[in-house]
This record gives structure tokens, C-alpha cells and sequence, in this order.
């Protein structure tokens, strides 16, 4: 998987799928993902469009976000990072994934978690005790160069605390409540082992 790809969406400044509504069927079925990048992400989107001056609209998303960030202007923060954060999204499950990663992101897991099983555990947990919507994430930590799990809360997103996400999951009820109702747990075990992209995730890595 080359630099560009799995790059692409640091350099996308608007809502991008990188698969069809009915890639990761059936365990995201077609009516949630449509709903999901059509409505929401594409919403976030629009709102953004709203708030931004002529000038801002030349910058990076990435860039968008840290400024809002910086002059705590909650409603660009909130818009741009959702859309951000639902690109890397995409990004983060394929068609027939999950299963277990190889090379030096396997090394890596295996060193910092002690086993896969338990990154996978940590993962879980991680997005079930999220309280309320967020994210569940694995980065890569580059002040301890270590791989950790963290989660974030509604919009927030661990680029602006220097980490370097590698995978993330989204846990606002919107990402599942039509397929699973209420059942996150049940949504984190598909998303870990039918979707997850670890092919992006070792790419990413790669090119730290
Ligand atoms: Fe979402």
C-alpha cells in the first residue's frame, strides 16, 4: 500500500467513502452506511462550510481544526473534526477485514500490550466504556513511542495531542443503533473481527 493511499485523507478536505454503501455488508449494512456518510458526515460538512471565512477555507482540515482549537471556536472544532474523524473511519474497516495484523504492527502490539488478544480486549473496552458518543482508538504515542488505546469524547480527536492514529471506531449510537440497537459490544466484536483494515493501519505506521 503506498505513502499516497493511506495518506489520502490527511490531504481531504471533504467527506470521502473509499468503498461503496454496501462494501461492508452485512455486518455495517448498506442502509446504516448510507445514513451514516450521507447524512451525518456529509451534515458536519455543510455546517463547516457555514462557519468558515473564505480565508479558512484555503487551509487543511487538519489545519481547521487546530486553529479552531487554539481560538476555542467550539462550533468550527465540533464540524471539522467530525468530518476528520469519519474519513479516518472509512479508512479504518475494508471489505473481509479484521483478523490479525502482521510485521512490525504486530511486533509492536504484541510488546505493548503483551499479546493481541489483549490490545483487542483493550480496544473493546475502550469503546464500550466510552460514556456517551465518541471514538475508541489505537494511536501510536510519539513522545512515549509506544502503541496505546484511547478514547475521545463527541468530536474530539488525539491529533491535537500529538498522537498518530492508526485505527479508529466509531461509537456515536448513529455509527450503529440501526444494525445493533443498543448492543455496542456486539458492534465493536464485528467491527474487530470482520472489518478493521489492518493493512491501513500498517501503512500508517510505515509512514510515521
Ligand atoms: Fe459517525
Amino acid at each position: 500500500m503506498s505513502k499516497d493511499f493511506c495518506q489520502n485523507f490527511e490531504i481531504l478536505n471533504a467527506p470521502y467513502l473509499p468503498y461503496e454503501c454496501d462494501a461492508l455488508n452485512p455486518h455495517i449494512t448498506p442502509n446504516t452506511l448510507f445514513f451514516h456518510f450521507e447524512k451525518h458526515h456529509k451534515g458536519y460538512q455543510t455546517n463547516l462550510e457555514k462557519l468558515l471565512s473564505d480565508d479558512d477555507k484555503k487551509l487543511s482540515l487538519k489545519d481547521i481544526i487546530l486553529k479552531a482549537q487554539k481560538e476555542k471556536n467550539t462550533a468550527v472544532f465540533n464540524n471539522a473534526a467530525q468530518v476528520w474523524n469519519h474519513n479516518f473511519y472509512w479508512f479504518s474497516m475494508k471489505k473481509d477485514g479484521g483478523g490479525e495484523p502482521e510485521g512490525q504492527l504486530r511486533k509492536w502490539i504484541d510488546r505493548d500490550f503483551g499479546s493481541f488478544i489483549a490490545f483487542k480486549e483493550a480496544f473493546v473496552t475502550g469503546g464500550k466504556t466510552q460514556f456517551g458518543s465518541g471514538w475508541v482508538w489505537l494511536v501510536y504515542n510519539e513522545k512515549s513511542e509506544k502503541l496505546e488505546v484511547v478514547k475521545t469524547g463527541n468530536a474530539d480527536t488525539p491529533i491535537t495531542d500529538k498522537l498518530y492514529p492508526l485505527i479508529t471506531c466509531d461509537v456515536w449510537e448513529h455509527a450503529y443503533y440501526l444494525d445493533f440497537q443498543n448492543r455496542r459490544p456486539d458492534y465493536l466484536d464485528k467491527f474487530m473481527d470482520h472489518l478493521v483494515n489492518w493493512d491501513f493501519a500498517s501503512c500508517r505506521l510505515l509512514h510515521i
